[in-house]
């Protein structure tokens, strides 16, 4: 019976992720695309209708032949997942459609102080209150810039001032899981889920790198995201380029981004002796060194090269290991714009192994940065949501 139940389950959440990525399916394709015989994929489909998952729109119209056309859509205007993603200074909260519609972006500053639990979950709930009015919450995520360890019950967060992370997991337990689940997800993990589900990128397999105050990387493979959500599968920004450089809060020397990070664009412009170049030498960011590059800074290109040189070394050793030919960069490094991309795609090659590294296209994603909301809510309703909705109580990762 247990069984039984657990397959209804796996089989709703199938024909639903077909509905919200075929908008206007039938039934029919559904039973054709699945494989489940037609009285089962009716029978879960109206589960899901009397549920208020789904919706069909061909039910109230009447066909030519006198017959419903039967277009299934997923119901974005009673569902929605509340996406929080924290970021060094700053978190933004969103709401996001069933459908996968990023609406509301508010933006709360965290500033410098160390991260008190109560600063990121009061945000929370004022705007699921909001939202909650006219809208069935199914979930909330939380992105972390970093890794969340299941097993230690922690968060491990070089952006984050976090002084306690076993008690934001505990208070976001406290807070919220009495009526709705809670995921938390590493952010590279939802970009590359986005860049795998809304991106053009036509592979299958190849790594996600975002770069931002931090340096992450996640691997698509087959189509599916590698070792989950979690930020466990590979710490590419805490892989060492200098065996005796700069000492990194992660115990390590020479971390790559410790060198290319976003924090650490003041520093480099200083030793390089062009920070008085920017408006402010102390808050340099990836847009500052772009746009001075393109109106013909010889010294913001001589950053990026830099730049570019050691991502590229990094990067020659990440291929070396795993052999991928495609690399999508994402995150506020794309400001860096064309040139930074130019260096890469020259200096990676020189870098690993060659037979890998020689083959290997390096592009920018297309997507925006709202995709991070997208590829977290996806990633939740995807693998986590049970479509029960009973699931209170959960917080997964
Ligand atoms: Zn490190």
């Amino acid at each position: 019976m247990l069984n039984q139940k657990a397959i209804q389950l796996s089989n709703k959440k199938i024909l639903y992720k077909l509905i919200s990525e075929n908008p206007g399916i039938s039934r029919a394709k559904l039973a054709a695309k699945t494989k489940l015989s037609k009285t089962t994929v009716s029978a879960l489909v109206e589960q899901l209708i009397q549920n208020e998952f789904v919706v069909d729109t061909g039910a109230n119209r009447k066909g030519v032949l006198g017959r419903s056309p039967n277009d299934l859509v997923v119901d974005s205007a009673k569902n929605c997942v509340i996406v929080c993603n924290l970021r060094k200074r700053v978190m933004q909260i969103a709401c996001v459609s069933a459908g996968y519609d990023v609406e509301h972006i508010r933006e709360i500053e965290l500033g410098d102080a160390a991260l008190e639990p109560a600063k990121i979950l009061d945000p929370i709930k004022a705007f699921l209150n909001a939202a909650g009015e006219s809208r069935y919450v199914i979930g909330i995520c939380v992105i972390i810039p970093g890794i969340i360890d299941l097993k230690r019950k922690e968060i491990v967060s070089v952006v984050l001032s976090l002084r306690d992370s076993r008690k934001l997991i505990n208070e976001l337990r406290k807070g919220f899981c009495y009526r709705y689940p809670v995921a938390l997800l590493n952010d590279s993990a939802c970009f590359a889920y986005a860049e795998n589900a809304f991106g053009d990128i036509e592979s299958d397999n190849y790594i996600y790198i975002n770069i931002n105050e931090g340096v992450g990387a996640s691997f698509i493979n087959d189509g599916k995201l590698l070792g989950g959500a979690n930020g466990m599968g590979t710490q590419f920004g805490h892989f060492s380029i200098q065996k005796d450089g700069i000492d990194c809060v992660c115990g390590n020397k020479g971390c790559l981004e410790n060198y290319i990070g976003e924090s650490v664009l003041s520093a480099r412009a200083k030793a390089l002796g062009i920070a008085d170049e920017f408006a402010h030498p102390d808050r340099i960011r990836f847009k500052d060194v772009g746009l001075r590059a393109e109106s013909g800074s010889a010294g913001a290109v001589r950053l990026i090269n830099l730049l570019a040189e050691e991502f590229s070394y990094g990067l020659g050793n990440l291929i070396t290991l795993f052999r991928y030919e495609t690399v999508v960069i994402g995150g506020m490094g794309r400001n860096l714009g064309e040139i930074f991309l130019d260096e890469v795609r020259t200096r990676v090659k020189r870098f690993g192994f060659r037979p890998f590294t020689g083959n290997v296209t390096v592009a920018f994603t297309n997507l925006e940065d709202e995709a991070i909301f997208k590829g977290a809510a996806k990633y939740f309703i995807d693998l986590h949501y049970d479509f029960d909705r009973n699931m209170s109580g959960k917080l997964v990762i």
